[in-house]
């Protein structure tokens, strides 16, 4: 029979003999110390995760790194965490400290669970993506290296996950993480009337808005834009190269905070606005780097044991936020206007 369908190979080939033997089976895990989680069956079989911070654009020579540790150490078994975390998978108690040891002498940092940041999930930026206002990868390097420390320990009062997308249209995560960057224009798309119509179907520009704020210009065989209408999303440069949005002096990010996926214990919860625009500033990013530091500093000294971000914001109120960050609230924050007198956003609503 020929074969049609060429995706993965089935998980089940790749996994290690002990997580298909302890199928279904698992009782509980624990963590042993920031990085290692101990995994028991009611077998008895005990697994052990090391989890390693990865730059996530990773090398060829990178890779092979990785895979001659896990040759090594765990069985040829590691696997990428959703966050781009490595995890070796070993069966082996005994492997555990020299696993550490010769990670430890290869400067990969052990970390990432528990009351930590665990590695930074982050869309594609200037390299590769048209409408990105910020360099996603770039900052997400700068973050990390600022915030290595609450990778490898333990001193938050619960997980914290940060994410970053480099446009509103944030193919990331970033609706939903505790603290959350969001490249943004400022600016309305430039036209280039002259090219517009040689190159994009003008009802197709049209269309692509959002907002409604793109209307056809017969006269010149091409398109308007209202600014008081753009919301500088970007969509109409994905259909059309003749509408650039990039602008090196007022693209830059937003930073979001109290979002989280859902779990056991509560629903998920939405991002909202804390900062409304930083520069960009590479290759370091150092404003954003500070502002990511302060909101991780307040949290930890004001928070309750294991509450995460967004539930300690709502049990001391957004007013008390802001008042303990210092961030000034500003119209910017107001994202409902109509229904401000029924939503937190309102300015009345907040009792300073
Ligand atoms: Fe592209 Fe926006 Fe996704 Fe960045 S967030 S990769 S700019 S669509
Ligand atoms: Fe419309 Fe967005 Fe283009 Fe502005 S940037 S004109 S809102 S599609």
């Amino acid at each position: 029979m020929s074969r049609t369908d060429f995706g993965p190979p089935h998980y089940s080939t790749l996994i290690p003999d002990i997580i298909k033997e302890n199928y279904g089976k698992w009782l509980y895990h624990e963590q042993i110390r920031p990085g290692v989680l101990k995994h028991v069956s009611e077998t008895g079989a005990e697994l052990y995760t090391v989890r390693v911070g990865s730059p996530r654009l990773a090398s060829i020579d990178f890779i092979r790194e990785i895979c001659e540790i896990a040759d090594k150490y765990s069985k040829g078994h590691l696997r990428f965490t959703s966050r781009h975390n490595i995890e070796f998978l070993l069966d082996d108690k005994e492997m555990v400290e020299p696993l550490l040891e010769e990670l430890a002498r290869r400067g990969l940092p052990v970390g990432g669970t528990g009351h930590s940041v665990s590695n930074i999930v982050h869309t594609q930026g200037w390299v590769h993506c048209h409408s990105a206002a910020t360099d996603a990868s770039g900052l997400v390097k700068s973050l990390m290296d600022g915030l290595y420390d609450y990778f490898v320990e333990n001193k938050l009062p619960n997980m914290v996950r940060i994410a970053v997308a480099c446009c509103l249209n944030m193919c990331g995560a970033v609706h939903c993480s505790d603290i959350a960057i969001v490249g943004i224009h400022r600016k309305p798309p430039r036209i280039d009337h002259e090219r517009l119509h040689k190159v994009c179907e003008i009802p197709s520009v049209i269309q692509s808005c959002p907002t409604g704020a793109i209307k056809p210009n017969p006269k010149l065989k091409s398109v308007d834009v209202n600014p008081d209408k753009c919301m500088y999303c970007g969509n109409c440069y994905t259909v059309c190269p003749a509408m650039p949005i990039a602008d090196p002096e007022n693209d830059g990010v937003a930073i979001f905070v109290g979002g989280k996926v859902s779990n056991a214990r509560t629903a998920p919860k939405f991002s909202r606005l804390a900062i409304p625009y930083l520069p960009n500033n590479p290759p370091r990013w150092t404003e954003t780097v500070e502002a990511v530091k302060h909101l991780l500093e307040v949290y930890a000294e004001n928070a309750l044991p294991g509450e995460r971000y967004g539930e300690w914001i709502e049990r001391i109120g957004w007013e008390r936020f802001f008042k303990l960050t210092g961030l000034p609230f500003t119209e910017k924050h107001i994202d409902d206007f109509i229904f401000a007198p029924t939503t937190f956003r309102t300015t009345t609503q907040f009792n300073w």
